[in-house]
């Protein structure tokens, strides 16, 4: 079979727990970084496969994410996309801010943003409708979400029904192998779901043979993921909120995870 895509991904890990991901334009041979947390592991990423990079797209402003792109705009001297609006700390080198609904084009690929706020304010997610992939940042992960730092949980909800809304064959890439600590939290609040418990095997099965559980996809997160299931009827009857909002059963398990 020949691969038709004129795209190609590669992720990596860095630090303890991130991963970084690397978009190639065949066509064009146009290179995105998503994040640059660690400009060592991008640049190694990079050269591994022979390709320049032209642009970072940053998902929102913490360390592990931004503390590379000094180095890596000096290198490649790439455009910078980030967050427009309510970076608490700048990101250094921004040539474009996006935010909600705005759009661009990577080589011949549209890129639409969804703005996500919660985990932090800033936070953008770069979606490729017609390549069925999101990158969530901190927002969404395999299992789990990310912990609501300078927004609300109300506001961290809307960004996950943001997200759920998208086609249930998005492919997710997200910021964090946290998957096994979060399989944790999730059977504790669902052990009779059948579905998540045989993929937490897999999970485990993963993790020991040191493979990366992302990315995901959404339609097995939306069965899975306590965080995308607040209408969950055995969910709610577990927190003792039958009759609650979405929002506050989001914030009772995000809250429950906090402390887990
Ligand atoms: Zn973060
Ligand atoms: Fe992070």
């Amino acid at each position: 079979m020949i691969d038709m895509s004129r795209i190609e991904i590669v992720q990596f890990p860095y630090f303890s727990d991130n991963y970084g991901v690397l978009i190639h334009d065949r066509n064009t041979k146009k290179t995105v970084a998503i994040d640059a947390g660690d400009a060592l592991s991008y640049n190694k990423a990079l050269d591994e496969k022979g390709w320049n990079l032209s642009e970072i797209w940053i998902t929102h402003h913490h360390w592990d994410h931004t503390d590379g792109i000094d180095s890596l705009f000096k290198r490649w001297n790439c455009k910078v996309i980030g967050p427009a609006n309510h970076s608490t700390v700048p990101i250094r080198h921004l040539s474009e801010g996006m935010t909600e609904k705005d759009s661009f084009l990577f080589a011949e690929t549209p890129v639409k943003i969804l703005h996500t706020p919660g985990h932090t304010l800033d936070m953008i997610n770069f979606y490729l409708p017609s390549e069925n992939i999101l990158f969530s940042g901190d927002t969404l992960f395999s299992l789990g979400c990310g912990r609501v730092f300078e927004g609300n949980m109300f506001m961290m909800h809307d960004s996950l029904n943001k997200i759920s809304a998208l086609p249930n064959k998005t492919l997710i890439y997200c910021s964090h192998e946290y998957t096994k600590a979060n399989a944790k939290f999730a059977l504790s609040v669902e052990p009779e779901n059948k579905t998540l418990v045989s993929h937490c095997n897999k999970i485990e099965e993963l993790v020991t043979s040191k493979k990366p559980t992302i990315p995901t996809n959404l339609e097995l997160e939306k069965k899975i993921n306590p965080f995308l299931r607040t209408s969950s009827p055995s969910i709610r009857e577990k927190l003792n909120l039958p009759n609650a909002s979405g929002g506050e059963v989001f914030s009772a398990l995000r809250k429950a995870k906090d402390i887990f």
